[in-house]
């Protein structure tokens, strides 16, 4: 774990995409956890899925005992239904009907996007808001925490993307990624829009490094 000294953000709130479960290496957990301080240091509030499972249960505790906010935006089928498929729902709960309302409900909420490792449900989240900064949707940053190379094979697949012709350079570029949850916060202090990198004609290869 990483220790540092406060430091405050341009970014007040930030949606964390995570696992439901916590995985199999302790790496996995440490990163959460270390994130969650990262946010906690900087005075980020968390945006997240609202369950108390998994990696995403790690980064709500420990932004609660670090005295931030947490946003919880769950769907009222796994509020009324399902304990046992979410666990306990921490901090503000912000209901929404259904998982796409959720997506649409996190992404308002938040300044930026982290992923931590996670399944299809973290995957699906990610790609979305992918999606949307390539459409000009929003202009906030999309961030990986590249734990031990999880991601290795995504970012792969999109470099491959990019050679075949299915996305842009410039769009290849929407995800910054760091191994660690310090050198991904201090990648964020310096995000340049998407689109206002396109505008600018900055290279892509150094703006996303
Ligand atoms: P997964 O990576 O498949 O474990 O899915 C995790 C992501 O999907 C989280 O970022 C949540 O927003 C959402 N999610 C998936 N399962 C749940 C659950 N049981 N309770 C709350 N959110 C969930």
């Amino acid at each position: 774990m990483t220790t540092t000294t406060s430091r405050s953000s341009r970014f007040k709130r930030i949606c964390v995409f995570c696992g439901s479960s916590t995985g199999n290496k302790t790496t996995d957990r440490d990163a959460a956890i270390d994130l969650a301080q990262h946010l906690v240091w900087r005075d980020i509030d968390l945006v997240y899925g609202g369950g108390s499972i998994g990696l995403m249960g790690l980064v709500s505790q420990a932004v609660y005992h670090g005295g931030r906010h947490r946003v919880a935006c769950m769907p009222l089928m796994l509020m009324l239904g399902a304990w046992q498929v979410s666990g306990d729902t921490w901090g503000e709960v912000s209901p929404v009907a259904d998982m796409h309302q959720r997506k649409a409900e996190m992404a308002t909420h938040s300044d930026a996007f982290i992923a931590l490792p996670g399944g299809y449900g973290t995957l699906e989240e990610l790609l979305e808001v992918i999606t949307w900064a390539q459409l000009g949707i929003h202009r906030k940053p999309v961030e990986l925490v590249n734990v031990d190379g999880y991601y290795d094979s995504l970012l792969a697949f999109i470099e491959q993307a990019v050679e075949e012709g299915f996305i842009s350079p410039s769009a290849g570029c929407i995800i910054v990624s760091a191994p660690t949850p310090k050198e991904l916060m201090d990648k964020l202090e310096d995000y340049v829009p998407y689109y206002d990198r396109v505008a600018s004609g900055l290279k892509w290869e150094s703006a996303s490094s």
